[in-house]
């Protein structure tokens, strides 16, 4: 008898599941909607010409070495990474109140952040404290707050299925009547799964209720750039926040503007009310690192760093990441114009509206089966498609499906 013969099977992880689905099917026309990664119009996997450069000046670099990293992380990247989450001029970095914590990727920073809420935000024990994220959400936001041992987490409305836009009224009720000091994740721009995020008004109704109510802002910054292809419009709701006099967390993630994705590149940005609290804060983040990494890797960071601390640098990574959004915002525009040629039962506006790398399609748990097990189309249960999965040459394959299914 083994000493794991009571272990139980674990449920796979959905989107990996759907990618395995995706490799053992032997249709040649089978297309992969599921995996949130950017893909060129080949269909590949895309190294940014920038990372490539910088690689090489890695390489080439005699002073670096592979010795460890501070625990907190390489400082030329936690604060660069900082400034494009506020802004060059932003007043809380001049101030000394923002600082960060280098983590891996996106997930490791939301897991950071969680981990020091639990035990220190407020000066209480949080256990109790509710989360609030958003409904839907990217499903691993309910596993890594319940995993740091938060016991509350709840949804608050956000996607009005029927109008397929924000549900604004019943997100501001949530936020009314949720507990003083209760934790709310934003997702900051492009929202996973639903493409769909407040308007500037509706996130300074948002941020009005959030300051009244003493409510604590947790955002989440995974596709910075992504969205509208601009870096400055993507971080608005962030920087917006920051005027309000937010003390707050940001987690941001380096996986698809970088597609660093196998680097584990993230940040957590800390903006605090003085450089008093944020060197307290550092002090007990490097305790929760200690014991969770205890350093971080050093190669994403690098890349990273080098690319946004050189104006040239910047500058193309910022081009690289324009062509990512534009390749979306182009395949965005020819499926719904496609569906409308075909004159696809339904309305399919929102696939233009909605913005991001994903698009929130509408199509039902029923018909998403029928597009994977008729069609060889792999999507999520929910209707997600990543728009990156289409190219020029699927395109009309996959419209044709959607209508066939639809119909
Ligand atoms: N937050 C959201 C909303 C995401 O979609 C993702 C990636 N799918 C992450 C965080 C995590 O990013 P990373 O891969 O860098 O951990």
């Amino acid at each position: 008898m083994s000493l794991f013969g009571e272990v139980p099977q674990a449920t796979p992880v959905a989107v990996f599941k759907l990618s395995n689905d995706f490799k053992e099917d032997a249709n040649p026309k089978k297309v992969n909607l599921g995996v949130g990664a950017y893909r060129t119009d080949e269909g590949q996997p895309w190294v940014l010409p920038v990372v490539k450069k910088v690689e090489k000046i890695i390489v080439a670099d005699n002073s670096l070495n592979h010795e460890y990293l501070a625990i907190l992380g390489l400082p030329e990247f936690r604060s660069s990474a900082s400034k494009i989450a506020l802004g060059e001029d932003s007043p809380a970095i001049q101030e000394n109140r923002v600082g960060a914590v280098q983590c891996l990727g996106g997930t490791g920073a939301l897991k950071m952040g969680a981990e020091f809420l639990r035990r220190w935000y407020n000066g209480n024990d949080n256990t109790k404290t509710p989360v609030y994220v958003s409904a839907p959400t990217w499903e691993n936001h309910n596993a890594v707050f319940a995993n740091a041992g938060f016991e509350d987490i709840r949804p608050y409305k956000y996607w009005d299925a029927e109008k397929r836009g924000l549900d604004l009224d019943g997100f501001l009720g949530d936020l009314e009547s949720a507990p003083k000091h209760s934790i709310f994740v934003l997702h900051a721009c492009a929202h996973n799964p639903t493409g769909t995020d407040p308007t500037h008004v509706e996130w300074m109704q948002v941020a009005e209720v959030m300051k009244r109510r003493k409510l604590f802002v947790f955002f989440d910054s995974a596709y910075q750039g992504f969205a509208s292809g601009c870096l400055d419009k993507d971080a608005w709701a962030v920087r917006y926040f920051v005027t309000q006099g937010f003390e707050m967390f940001c987690a941001q993630s380096f996986s698809k503007n970088f597609g660093l994705y196998n680097e584990r590149v993230g940040n957590l940005t800390i903006v605090a009310r003085d450089s008093d609290n944020l060197k307290r804060v550092l002090s007990q983040m490097e305790k929760i690192v200690r014991v969770t990494w205890s350093n971080p890797p050093s190669q994403g960071a690098r890349l990273v760093a080098i690319t946004l601390n050189t104006p040239e640098l910047f500058a193309e990574w910022k081009d690289n990441v324009k062509s990512m959004a534009d390749r979306v915002l182009l395949m965005r525009a020819s499926l719904q114009a496609k569906l409308q040629a075909l004159e696809t039962p339904g309305t399919w506006d929102h696939i233009t509206q909605q913005i991001g790398m994903f698009s929130f399609t509408g199509l039902n748990p029923k018909q998403v089966e029928y597009m994977i097990k008729e069609r060889s189309i792999y999507l999520m249960a929910s209707g997600r498609i990543n728009m990156c999965g289409l190219t020029t040459k699927n395109i009309d394959y996959v419209a044709e499906s959607i209508h066939e299914t639809v119909v």
